[in-house]
């Protein structure tokens, strides 16, 4: 333990070229792997290097909302919530239609309880299940988050404080990946460790095991047109870290690619970038184009499947229109006070003064907002945003086995090499519309646990470590 901590020290205070050697080192540092590392270094016999490539720019986990999704937790259970990971792994494949993907969706659904409780439990983070949370294809509440809705950054704090403070950890800020160092070629070429940079010089890493935890590309144009060319030019609305550094290094190994034009899209984002609360449709919000057209059942779609709709509006915007009834509960939310911070919200008295500002025909706008299926009438005084479309990560990437181990076309493993979060493969399937809210972090912080417990263990997942 005293010479793993004098490894980590010494990985700790790298100086420029210097050579570490590690036994697990962890290229990112968000969602996928801050859990990972985390979770590898609760042996105390593992040295662990978690390298970073830019706090200022930060992690898609850290602009997220942090909303784990999760079936079968003690939240729900006091909560009367009759959950379980085999119902949430059934929703997840009901919105997305992957069956190819079931076994790594139900092992993901099947750790998200667990580590649902860890964060709270063991590494004392508030959480709650959400009951005001309602999204579409989530048949019961699962998603958990602060019970003060603050938003992933937090979260995100709270992890990286625990991990830097681990005596066999090396937490590497500014310190990008570069590439991945291979033995061998081949079938049989192995993953040794990574290439990196720190000041501007490079450093070279050796570690038993790799995991790449980089996100994905929805932050690489070229990469954007290359496997999302359907989606246009879209607004990004994740952080600029998520440029797909790793699709070339896995191209080099082989490695199978999946779902590529798959992306978290979002169909609620103002036009400051923000986004208003997912759960307005269920409060009975409604969605007017320019031309004063409702174009859409509001509740038919998730946020990601509302996308394509937004985006086929003329000017690709709508308006929304909600009422004082659903603001008091969807206020609730850091998307709504980061909307309310960036002047994307406004008011209005009554539907002449709606009509007036957002500048459409009174008697439109007001059939517009009749009610439809019996749903309720939304009474004055009204809020409203105008909201367009946008990506906010990628859900393609490497194919992966129920461990993370990245697959090569020919089903075999790489050796020496895990993955996962954006990375990976993700959850929604191959269309954007199968996105199911949550998925984005069950992905990165279920295979983050996963991967981190093989190594923790020794077990690799079958594998050396
Ligand atoms: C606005 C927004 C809201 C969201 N809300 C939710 C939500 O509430 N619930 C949910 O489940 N999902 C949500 N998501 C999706 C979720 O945030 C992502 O799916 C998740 O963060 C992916 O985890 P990850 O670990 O793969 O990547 P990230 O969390 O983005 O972490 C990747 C890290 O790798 C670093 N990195 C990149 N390249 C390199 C390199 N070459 N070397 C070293 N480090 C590198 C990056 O800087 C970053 O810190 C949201 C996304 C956005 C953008």
């Amino acid at each position: 333990m005293a010479e793993n901590a004098k490894n980590a020290k010494n990985a700790k205070n790298a100086k420029n070229a210097e050579d570490i050697a590690v036994d697990v080192v962890v290229a990112g540092a968000g969602a996928c792997g801050l859990v990972a590392g985390l979770r590898a270094s609760q042996n105390p016999d593992l040295v662990v290097a978690v390298l970073e490539k830019s706090t200022r720019d930060g992690c898609n986990a850290q602009v997220s909302s942090g909303s784990l999704a999760a079936g079968g937790t003690r939240f729900q259970a006091a909560a009367g919530i009759d959950d379980s990971p085999a119902r949430h792994a059934a929703d997840i494949l009901a919105e997305n239609g992957d069956d190819r993907h079931r076994p790594l969706v139900e092992a993901l659904t099947a750790a998200a309880p667990h580590y649902v409780h860890w964060i709270a439990d063991a590494l004392g983070y508030p959480l709650e299940v959400g009951t005001d949370m309602t999204r579409h294809g989530i048949s019961v509440p699962r998603l958990h988050t602060d019970p003060r809705r603050r938003g992933g950054g937090p979260l995100v704090s709270h992890l990286r404080g625990i991990l830097a403070a681990r005596p066999n950890v090396a937490l590497l800020d500014e310190t990008p990946v570069t590439g991945l160092r291979v033995a061998g070629s081949g079938p049989g070429a192995r993953v040794i460790g990574v290439t990196a940079r720190q000041n501007g010089t490079a450093l070279t890493v050796s570690a038993r095991t790799t995991v790449l935890a980089t996100d994905g590309f929805a932050g690489n144009r070229a990469l954007m047109r290359e496997f999302c060319a359907g989606l246009g030019d879209p607004f990004h609305g994740g952080v600029s870290t998520a440029t797909g550094d790793a699709v070339a290094w896995l191209r080099g190994l082989g490695a199978e690619f999946r779902n590529m034009g798959a992306c978290l899209r979002h169909g609620q984002v103002t036009m400051h970038g923000t986004r208003v609360n997912p759960n307005l449709p269920w409060l009975g919000a409604v969605l007017v184009n320019t031309r004063g057209e409702r174009f859409v059942d509001e509740q038919a779609h998730g946020y990601s499947g509302l996308a394509p709709h937004v985006a086929a509006q003329p000017n690709e915007r709508a308006l929304m229109v909600w009422d004082d009834e659903a603001d008091l509960v969807a206020a609730h939310s850091e998307m709504m006070r980061d909307s309310a911070k960036a002047g994307a919200l406004g008011s209005a008295a009554d539907l002449v003064s709606l009509a007036r500002d957002v500048r459409m025909d009174q008697l439109r706008l007001e059939r517009a907002l009749e009610p439809i299926d019996g749903r309720r009438r939304l009474v004055a005084p009204f809020h409203y945003a105008w909201l367009t479309h946008g990506v906010l990560t990628t859900q393609g990437g490497a194919a992966i086995d129920t461990h993370g181990r990245v697959l090569r076309k020919d089903g075999s493993a790489v050796t020496g090499l895990r993955a996962g979060g954006g990375t990976a493969v993700g959850l929604a399937g191959p269309d954007s519309a199968g996105y199911s809210s949550g998925n984005g972090l069950l992905a990165a912080m279920g295979m983050g646990w996963i991967i981190g417990n093989d190594l923790a263990a020794g077990t690799g997942g079958g594998l050396p470590l």
